[in-house]
């Protein structure tokens, strides 16, 4: 049995704990919260992540408490036209694909935690390097300005200029929203809708491509009022779900290059403090999970030399290949030349009339990959 520290208690702190108390270690959280909690916003958790979910026994929870993203839909931002709508199901099989709020996932990763008999040290800001000589593992979960990933990479530029803003925030769902992932694209900005709880809550996260010289740690509260002229020319029904908008948090969103060190002696990074990457594939957490699954798997098996060279073989390619889909993505859903987004809808617009599930089709390798199974 190893003692083992993790720094954070967020999706990738939670699970990497829960993964690790599972195989018989000693495991103490470190949060510099209080409490446990989340903001309030749904999360997408595909079946990438899902799997691991499984793992942990929690599918039956998660099945329970979230819906099925049953297909992608993008529209265009004038009047909200549809540009095209794919099944999700016919391309990933009856794999799991749910949308979810963010405090219901976090809630049923904490329970199980205390099931599996992880302790927790709440309302502590964690030094990775103290801890190392307690503990035979530090496992840094401390997120996107993660401390521990300058410890470890005290030359690499850290920084944290996005050029992205993102708004979060949960309406009522007061319109006939389809029960999956809405994408409505617009020159520079782009908001992604989605059903939460039962269909009565939709969630609302909108992004905003402009200058950006702030650093947040985290949310910020906006004034609803900022969004609805930020967003003023979105129409169709979107037009009036942001009417509906009474708290809404500001994010200035950071993405880094994956960092040159990703351990040193026996401290390892994990989830967004590893790769902090921008919300346009919603992978951060996914990505979370399928490194928790493999760090406890390594971890289990091995010394801690061996483990660092494993876990970069095993997941380097993957988020290599990840985070360019995501620059792929951003440049598609803020396309600005007009001539261009007129050619690019209008292939959509065939694709939709003629085989609108190969639009699914480029993001099989992402989403069929079961990281249990490796
Ligand atoms: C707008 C938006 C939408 C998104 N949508 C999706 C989506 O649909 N699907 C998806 O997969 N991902 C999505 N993501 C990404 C996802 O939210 C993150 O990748 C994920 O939550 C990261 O989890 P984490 O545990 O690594 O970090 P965090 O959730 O940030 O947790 C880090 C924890 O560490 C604690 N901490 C920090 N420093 C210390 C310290 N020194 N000592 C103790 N505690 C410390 C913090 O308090 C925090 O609790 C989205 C992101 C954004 C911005």
């Amino acid at each position: 049995m190893l003692k083992i520290a993790v720094i954070g208690a967020g999706v990738a702190g939670l699970s990497v704990a829960n993964l690790l108390a599972r195989a018989g270690h000693d495991v103490c959280i470190f949060e510099r919260n209080q409490s446990i909690r989340e903001i309030g916003a749904g999360i997408q958790i595909s079946p990438n992540g899902f799997c691991v979910l499984k793992e942990l026994d929690l599918s039956e929870g998660i099945i329970l408490n979230s819906l099925c993203n049953n297909s992608i839909l993008i529209c265009d931002y004038q009047d909200g036209d549809r540009l095209i709508q794919f099944n999700q199901k016919s391309v990933l099989g009856n794999k799991n694909f749910r949308l979810i709020h963010r405090a219901d996932l976090i809630n049923l990763l904490y329970q199980s935690a205390i099931k599996n008999k992880v302790s927790f040290n709440l309302g502590c800001t964690a030094d990775a390097q103290l801890l190392s000589d307690q503990y035979s593992f530090v496992i840094a979960a401390d997120g996107a300005h993660s401390k521990t990933r300058y410890l470890l990479n005290p030359y690499q530029n850290n920084s944290k200029r996005s050029d992205y803003f993102a708004w979060r925030s949960i309406v009522p769902n007061q319109i006939d929203h389809h029960n999956g992932v809405r994408i409505t694209v617009a020159p520079k900005k782009h908001i992604v809708s989605y059903p939460v709880r039962s269909r009565e809550q939709l969630n609302l996260v909108l992004i905003q491509e402009a200058d950006n010289d702030e650093i947040f740690e985290w949310g910020m509260n906006e004034n609803p009022k900022k969004i609805r002229n930020v967003f003023s020319e979105f129409g169709g029904d979107l037009k009036d779900t942001l009417g509906y908008i009474e708290t809404v948090q500001k994010w200035g969103l950071s993405s880094h290059d994956i960092p040159f060190n990703w351990a040193r002696k026996n401290i390892f990074l994990i989830g967004d403090a590893l790769h902090p990457m921008l919300p346009f594939l919603a992978q951060g957490a996914n990505a979370a999970l399928e490194d928790a699954f493999i760090l406890a798997k390594l971890i289990a098996s091995n010394d801690p030399s061996g483990v660092a060279d494993k876990y970069v073989d095993i997941r380097k390619p993957r988020l290599i290949r990840l985070i360019k889909q995501i620059k792929n993505n951003a440049w598609k859903f803020h396309l600005e030349n007009s001539f261009l987004r007129s050619c690019a809808h209008t292939g959509l617009h065939f694709l939709d009339k003629t085989f609108p599930q190969s639009a699914g089709l480029p993001f099989r390798w992402l989403y069929n990959y079961d990281i249990t199974n490796l």
